[in-house]
């Protein structure tokens, strides 16, 4: 079983698009969304909602009026300012550190973990997908991103499928951790600009150190072929596979719009790319070798 993780230094660079093709293109896979708090996978790939589960959060502290003797020393004791002068927690505010549990003299603090949002196992036309939905302001998606990975492990062996396409989260915080640890490898999408580049950094940073094989892909290299030649440098000079570029192309958004992937819309240039970045990224899976698929592209 092959897990693969696409992720992006920041939102908007194609990340989505790339994964839903991918899913399209793999055989015997289940696919998780794991950019849990910007989740837009089923919108792309549509899901029927086979079950249903609760999220367990972290901690939230309660004080009960019947009990609390009002003495003042958990608001004195907490360090985010989350209780009120009438011993009210705001829960939005909480951190569920449990220090004013611990130092209630009465024990008149609840402290039981929230619902904080529902996950969910759904069929598609592309094979099951495991997906969530966090709740407004809600912390702990690093977890929710552990609870979906383990769920796509078990319904892939369950099922001996070889693939699990994970659509990451953007950035390098917790839940990007959760999504890249112990994956057999990432496929970074990176944009052609100095941001691009930087993001890129980052994020290869943070899969080398996580020991996770990594990969780089390009959209739109086409709109500065500069920047994009530098983002391919550096990707070879610190051994990240390059996985292959993908030019601009308007059916890209024109499939999203149709609510589709975009090599089950069209067969223009960037659909024809993404297939190609597939194979280079299927190929390197397998035999984690490299490539310069990214180059004969270019020069094409
Ligand atoms: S420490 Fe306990 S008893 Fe004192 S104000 Fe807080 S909740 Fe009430
Ligand atoms: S659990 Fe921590 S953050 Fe929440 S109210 Fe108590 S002391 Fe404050």
């Amino acid at each position: 079983m092959k897990e693969l993780t696409i992720i992006s230094g920041k939102g908007g660079t194609g990340k989505t698009s790339v994964t839903a093709s991918f899913a399209s293109l793999a055989q015997h896979k289940v696919i998780v969304d794991a950019d849990v708090d910007a989740a837009d996978l089923h919108l792309v790939i549509p899901p029927e909602i086979r079950r249903q589960e609760p999220f367990q959060g972290g901690h939230i502290a309660e004080i009960d009026p019947g009990r609390c003797t009002q003495c003042g020393e958990c608001r004195l004791r907490c360090r985010f300012d989350a209780i009120s002068e009438d011993f009210v927690v705001d829960r939005l505010a909480c951190e569920g550190c449990g220090v004013c549990v611990y130092f209630c003299p009465v024990q008149a603090i609840d402290f039981s973990r929230q619902v904080c949002g529902q996950w969910f196992v759904s069929d598609t036309g592309r094979g099951p997908m495991v997906h969530a939905r966090l709740g407004i302001a809600q912390e702990n998606s690093g977890l929710l991103v552990s609870v979906l990975r383990k769920e796509a492990r078990a319904i892939a062996e369950q099922k001996g499928y070889e693939w699990i396409i994970v659509d990451g989260p953007p950035g390098i915080g917790c839940p990007v951790i959760s999504s890249v640890t112990g994956a057999g490898g990432v496929l970074v999408i990176s944009e052609p600009t100095m941001s691009g580049l930087h993001d890129l950094k980052r994020v290869n940073e943070l899969a080398a150190f996580l020991r996770v094989p990594a990969m780089a892909c390009v959209n739109k290299y086409d709109i500065n072929p500069d920047m994009s030649d530098r983002i391919i440098a550096y990707a070879w000079d610190h051994k990240m596979e390059v996985a292959g570029v993908i030019p601009y192309d308007r059916d890209m958004t024109a499939a999203m719009v149709a609510r589709k992937a975009l090599v089950d819309f069209s067969d223009g240039p960037a659909a024809r790319a993404i297939r190609s970045v597939w194979e280079n990224v299927r190929d390197f899976m397998k035999t984690r070798g490299h490539s310069k698929s990214a180059l004969k592209i270019i020069s094409s």
